[in-house]
């Protein structure tokens, strides 16, 4: 039987979210040690295990109820949502607080030729992205149909491959899409982290364990200011 005693938290493993959830977690005085490529980490002063995955994982893990909290972007999180509605499910999970990192936003970007006057100017063409169902949501408001490219990386050279004829990808400051011969168009969806928690009602201790967590993270964020 799993150990549901202990309050799970999953966090990204390496990329752009992992050394902020870190800080953030260490500065609300949670005792841990991540040096090792672990999965789990289990904090020593706290009943808090850190579960350390890819970042596309962390909503599903919160949404099924395998762990309790999740550090995640909102992009990623729209995303499964959107996704599991398409399969007919009606996910369900909270939203705890918007974070202040991980800040991003989800644009389309052509080449820097492209003659761009408005979402109409899309219709049809090949869009590269890793984001199908924001992306849709975004077009369907203008009623423009598109063919997708899916790609889980590398999506800023798809253009110059001839795989894609534009792209809808994370932009935080342009210099990706400069170094492509690429230039935003759109921007679709603005991102933060933010911290979710699964829907099911918690024990009493695990709820008071999260909210005392709020309170320390509403500290922390407040005070950086
Ligand atoms: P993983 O190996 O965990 O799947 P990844 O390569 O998918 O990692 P990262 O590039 O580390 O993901 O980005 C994680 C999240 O960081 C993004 O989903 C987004 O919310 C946020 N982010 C902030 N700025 C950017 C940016 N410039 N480009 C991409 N993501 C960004
Ligand atoms: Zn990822």
């Amino acid at each position: 039987m799993l150990d549901n005693s202990r309050l799970r938290i999953a966090m990204q493993k390496s990329g752009r979210l992992s050394d902020e959830s870190k800080k953030l977690l260490a500065q609300c005085g949670i005792k841990i040690n991540l040096q090792e490529q672990r999965l789990i980490a289990f904090a020593e002063n706290m009943p808090i295990d850190i579960l350390r995955v890819r970042d596309d994982d962390i909503p599903g893990l919160v949404i099924d109820g395998v762990v309790d909290l999740g550090i995640v972007g909102e992009n990623v999180l729209e995303e499964e949502v959107l996704d599991r509605q398409a399969e007919g499910f009606n996910p369900q999970y909270k939203t705890l607080r918007r974070m202040d990192f991980g800040g991003c936003r989800l644009s389309i970007a052509a080449p820097r030729d492209f003659d761009y006057t408005g979402p109409e100017c899309l219709k049809d063409l090949r869009i590269a992205t890793t984001y199908p169902h924001l992306l849709r949501r975004y077009l369907s408001q203008y009623n423009v149909a598109f063919k997708t490219c899916l790609l889980n990386g590398s999506v800023e050279v798809a253009p110059r491959a001839g795989l894609a004829d534009v792209i809808c990808d994370l932009v935080s400051s342009g210099a990706t899409l400069e170094a492509n011969g690429l230039k935003e168009i759109e921007v679709i969806y603005r991102s933060k982290a933010c911290l979710i928690q699964r829907q099911a009602e918690m024990s009493a201790d695990k709820q008071a364990l999260i909210d005392k967590l709020m309170t320390r993270i509403q500290g922390v964020i407040q005070a950086r200011e």
